[in-house]
């Protein structure tokens, strides 16, 4: 496999050393010099998801890591289910989260953890990384117990539910927790530093391991062929897929998918309030606004990192950007939307449910549609029992890290502490 950076494209790397990277030079985003085509698509959709995914990840990664190492980082990282679900006669929702932290950041992080610690030939790997909950659950999870790699994740004290804390702060062993006395943007500045400061840097070898990493995007490829191949054996037409947004990671690797030849009628990018991509869409101005805080919390960016990504591979495939559909849900619509689902029997919690209203919205005549259902509802227990007025029980993989201790060492809002912490515990 070969990438090239978007912001300088004479910076050509192949995927391992695009995964250890992360960015490219000027943080340009890695992005693949050819996208793969696969042959007999029916055929590949009737295979079991992990069979599958070895075809579909080594269409990418065999002529550089081996179709044998790629077989191997699918069956590890793919050890959870994943089902299409109907919510009611035209909605189908495609559930990503029924992995370790019960989001479907457990693909992205999980393959990225796998393919970290297989390719890293004989160099220790330390991440650090600041969460504001699921992606610290789901990277400390990914990466709990590999022997090469140490994690430090900072989160700010206080500023996240107990349950959330509990789920990454409880592991031990390779996973190093930092509870910051400060907000998360100042844990998002200390990494920052971190990552500049040329003692750490060149002393501990670190790497983010945020969404921008190519693994990410290539493991989430897998999934749309999963959720075709589903919904192709009930229905006789091709889905509309609508995706609930962000950094617009889960986007980008829909349209590598389709681009790989998998039949998806059309995308739609749906957002809450946060609506810079649908406002584009629309009206062919890229003008961000000021960050709002919503029920959907995982999607307020105002600012998507992966949007070049998405314009790129458009660009190569010929397609235009009027071919995806952007959708924008108001807060109160999304409780509307969160009730509806429920009425028609089917409990979903904000983020999905943006999507599944976009699907409403959008589709015509007797199309039927996916959303990705991206969090268990139980993982926005306090959203979801307020709009629903139930009281929603605890899944097993949060009610077993209830009781355990949280292993968290507390730092004041100082760099010079954290440095001096990381090089005493990595
Ligand atoms: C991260 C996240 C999203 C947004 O995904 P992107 O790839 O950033 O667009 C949506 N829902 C949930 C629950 C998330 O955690």
């Amino acid at each position: 496999m070969e990438l090239y950076n978007l912001k300088h494209p004479s910076q050509v790397v192949g995927f391992t050393e695009a995964l250890k990277l992360g960015l490219g030079k000027d943080r340009g985003l890695f992005f693949p010099t050819s996208i793969p085509v696969l042959e007999d698509i029916d055929s590949l959709l009737a295979l079991p998801f992990v069979e599958r995914s070895k075809k579909v990840l080594g269409a990418w990664l065999a002529d550089e890591i081996g179709q044998e190492r790629v077989d191997a980082l699918v069956e590890k990282a793919f050890n959870f289910d994943l089902v299409v679900e109907k919510a009611d006669e035209n909605r189908h929702c495609l559930e990503l989260f029924h992995g370790p932290t019960l989001a479907f950041k457990d693909f992205g992080a999980r393959f990225m953890a796998q393919c970290l610690n297989a390719l890293a030939s004989d160099e220790k790997i330390n991440i650090l990384t600041a969460t504001s909950g699921d992606t610290g659950a789901a990277v400390a999870d990914a990466f709990f117990g590999l022997d090469k790699i140490k994690v430090v994740v900072l989160y700010p004290k206080g500023k996240i539910s107990l349950l959330q804390e509990k789920m990454f702060t409880t592991l031990g062993d390779n996973i190093h927790t930092v509870a910051v006395e400060s907000d998360f943007d100042a844990c998002q500045s200390l990494v920052k530093q971190a990552f500049e400061d040329s003692d750490v840097r060149d002393g501990l070898h670190l790497n983010s391991a945020n969404s921008i990493n190519i693994s990410r995007l290539l493991a989430q490829i897998c999934y749309y062929f999963e959720a075709v191949a589903q919904f192709k054996r009930q229905h006789n037409q091709d889905p509309v897929i609508s995706v609930p947004s962000g950094n617009f990671g889960n986007l980008t690797a829909g349209l590598f998918a389709k681009a790989m030849g998998l039949p998806v009628k059309r995308f739609i990018a749906a957002t809450n309030s946060n609506d810079t991509v649908p406002r584009y869409l629309a009206q062919g101005d890229w003008l961000p606004h000021q960050t709002v805080a919503t029920m959907s919390n995982a999607m307020d960016v105002a600012e998507p990192s992966n949007w070049p990504r998405v314009e790129a591979i458009v660009d190569k495939m010929g397609w235009s950007l009027s071919d995806i559909t952007g959708v924008a849900i108001s807060e109160s619509d999304t409780s509307a939307a969160l009730s509806d689902l429920n009425e028609a029997g089917y409990l979903s919690e904000p983020h999905a449910a943006i999507a599944a209203q976009a699907l409403t919205l959008n589709m015509s005549g007797d199309e039927k549609g996916i959303f990705l259902g991206t969090a268990h509802p139980a993982k926005f227990k306090d959203v979801v029992d307020r709009e629903l007025n139930v009281e929603l029980p605890l899944p097993e993989a949060l009610a077993a890290v209830d009781n355990k201790a949280i292993l968290s060492v507390t730092l004041a809002d100082d760099f010079s502490a954290l440095k001096e912490h990381l090089f005493k515990v990595l």
